[in-house]
C-alpha cells in the first residue's frame, strides 16, 4: 500500500514526487513528549515563514487538511495516525533578546532555552514557563502557564500565517488570550514578540528553581506524558476528582494514570492511544458517576477523519 507520507520533507526544497511507503512513515509517537500516535499523510518541517506558506499552499492545492505540531506536550495521536498535512515547526529557532527586554522567538523554539537565554541576559517574567516542555508557538498558541501566571502576559505580538498564506500580525489584545486559549487557532505562529522585565538574577533563579523542585514533589515529571489529561472544573482540582473516584494507579496496558497524580496518564512503557484513551473514558465515567461532574479535556487528540 502507497500512502502520502514523506519521511523529513524539508519544504524550503523543491517538493518531491516521490512518496514514501507506509514502512517509511515516521510514526508522531517520536514527536509528542506522551510517545503515542501512528504517522500523519504528510510530515514536513518547514525552515522559515516561507516554507510555511508554501507547505499550507501545497497542502490547499490537494485538498487536505493541515496541522502544526509544536513539542507534541499537549497531545494524544491517535495509533492509526492523522490525515493530511502535519507541519514541524521545529526549525523555526530563531532568537533575539535585546537589554532593553525586548525579545523575539521562533515558534519552534524551545521553551525551555527562552526561559535560559532571557535568563543569562538579566530578563525575567517566565516563571510560567517552568517545568514542562514546549516551543514557544505551541505555549502562545495555549497560553500555557498556571499558578505562575501565563505567557499570555508576556506578549507584545505574534507574526502568524493564516489558512489562505496571508502574514498577519496580532497585537496582545487581538490574540485575546484565555484559559489555554487565544484567537490563533486557525493559524500557524511563526513568530512571537515578548517584552520581558530586568529582573534580580540570583532571586529569579532561586524562583524558577523553587517551582521546578515543587512541580517535580506533585507531577510525574520522570516518566512520558502530556501533562494534564482534563481541564479543572470552576474552583476544583481535576486530579484530585480522579483521585478521589478511586482511579490514581489504573492501568491499561502500557498507560497508566499516575499515582503521584490524578490528572497525569503516564506511559510506563509501550502505551498505545488506545490504552490513553481507555483510561481517560474511565476517568470520565468514574468522576461523573462518583462527583456529577463532567470533565473537559484538556490535551488535544488527532485522529483520521472518517472516509
Ligand atoms: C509534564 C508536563 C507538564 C505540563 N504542565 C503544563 C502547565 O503547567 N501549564 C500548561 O499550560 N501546560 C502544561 N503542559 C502542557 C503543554 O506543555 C502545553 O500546553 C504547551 O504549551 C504545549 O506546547 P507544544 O509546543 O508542545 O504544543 P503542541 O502540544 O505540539 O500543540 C498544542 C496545540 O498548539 C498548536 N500549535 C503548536 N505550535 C503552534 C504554532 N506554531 N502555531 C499555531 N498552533 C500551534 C497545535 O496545533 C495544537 O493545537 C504540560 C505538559 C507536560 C508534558
Amino acid at each position: 500500500m502507497i500512502s502520502r507520507t514523506d519521511f523529513e520533507l524539508s519544504i524550503d526544497r523543491p517538493l518531491p514526487r516521490r512518496r514514501a511507503t507506509v514502512a517509511d512513515a515516521p510514526a508522531l509517537s517520536a514527536l509528542t513528549t506522551l510517545g503515542v500516535g501512528g504517522p500523519a499523510d504528510v510530515l514536513c518541517r518547514p525552515a522559515d515563514a516561507r516554507g510555511v506558506r508554501r507547505a499550507l499552499a501545497a497542502a490547499r492545492a490537494e485538498g487536505s487538511r493541515w496541522r502544526v505540531i509544536g513539542r507534541g506536550s499537549n497531545l494524544v495521536v491517535d495509533d492509526a495516525g492523522v490525515d493530511g498535512w502535519v507541519l514541524d515547526l521545529r526549525r523555526l529557532r530563531a532568537l533575539v533578546v535585546q537589554d532593553d527586554g525586548r525579545v523575539v522567538a521562533g515558534a519552534g523554539l524551545p521553551t525551555a532555552t527562552l526561559l535560559g537565554e532571557t535568563r543569562r541576559r538579566g530578563l525575567g517574567g517566565l516563571e510560567c514557563l517552568v517545568g514542562y516542555p514546549a516551543t514557544v508557538g505551541g505555549a502562545v498558541r495555549m497560553n500555557a502557564g498556571g499558578r505562575w501566571g501565563v505567557v499570555g502576559a508576556r506578549v507584545a505580538s505574534v507574526v502568524a500565517i493564516d489558512r489562505v498564506g496571508n502574514v498577519h500580525t496580532f497585537d496582545r489584545a487581538a490574540c485575546r488570550f484565555g484559559y489555554r486559549t487565544s484567537a490563533l487557532a486557525d493559524h500557524v505562529i511563526v513568530e512571537v514578540h515578548l517584552r520581558l522585565p530586568r529582573v534580580d538574577g540570583v532571586a529569579y533563579r532561586r524562583a524558577v528553581e523553587e517551582i521546578h523542585r515543587e512541580k517535580a514533589s506533585r507531577q510525574p515529571l520522570c516518566l512520558p506524558s502530556a501533562g494534564c489529561m482534563f481541564r479543572n472544573p470552576d474552583g476544583i482540582s481535576a486530579g484530585l476528582l480522579v483521585d478521589r473516584a478511586g482511579l490514581k494507579g489504573r492501568r491499561r496496558g502500557g498507560a497508566q494514570i499516575s499515582e503521584v497524580h490524578g490528572n497525569f496518564v503516564v506511559n510506563r512503557g509501550g502505551a498505545t492511544a488506545s490504552d490513553v484513551l481507555g483510561l481517560v473514558d474511565d476517568a470520565r465515567s468514574a468522576v461523573a458517576r462518583v462527583h456529577g461532574v463532567d470533565l473537559t479535556l484538556e490535551v488535544e487528540i488527532w485522529r483520521r477523519r472518517a472516509t
